[in-house]
């Protein structure tokens, strides 16, 4: 066990109990590498700064605090692959070339416009495993987006 003391690039000094074998100055080594990081606290700070500026552009999200915060975290890093599928759908749109396929490619942008303006937090938290890859993301909203055609 030993303690170093690492100034880390953004300049805040933290400690580090860097463990482990040092026949060859790992543990300086290690330490070395920590300082070319910003510390754990700013790396907090600016997750949640993007987290914050996400969501300031988006619908203010109904919940309990608690519930409003996770659902904020996962609508930050949604919101990328849902733009994603939509650039993707509105592309296809452009090239369709019946209006069956129109229909259902309005579906899917209805999908994806319901889900960005989700207000509850709720349907953010009960779908965060859908979010995880651009996949599962189009996934989703292809379900959703057979649900409103067949509701048509
Ligand atoms: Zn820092």
């Amino acid at each position: 066990m030993a303690n170093y003391t690492v100034t880390h690039a953004c300049g805040h000094t933290k400690e580090h109990n860097i463990t482990g074998t040092n026949v060859r100055n790992e543990r300086e080594h290690k330490a070395a590498w920590l300082a070319e990081l910003i510390c754990s606290d700013c790396k907090d700070k600016a997750k949640q700064d993007k987290i914050n500026t996400t969501n300031a552009t988006l619908v203010q999200l109904s919940g309990s605090p608690k519930q409003i915060d996770w659902a904020n975290a996962i609508r930050a890093n949604a919101i990328q692959h849902i733009k994603k599928v939509k650039e993707q759908v509105d592309e296809t749109y452009a090239k369709a070339e019946d209006r069956e396929q129109q229909s259902r490619l309005e579906c899917a942008l209805q999908a994806i416009d319901d889900l960005i303006n989700a207000p509850n937090s709720k349907t953010w938290i009960d779908a965060k495993d859908s979010f995880a890859s651009l996949l599962k993301t189009y996934r989703y909203l292809e379900g959703k987006a057979l649900e409103i055609y067949k509701n048509k």
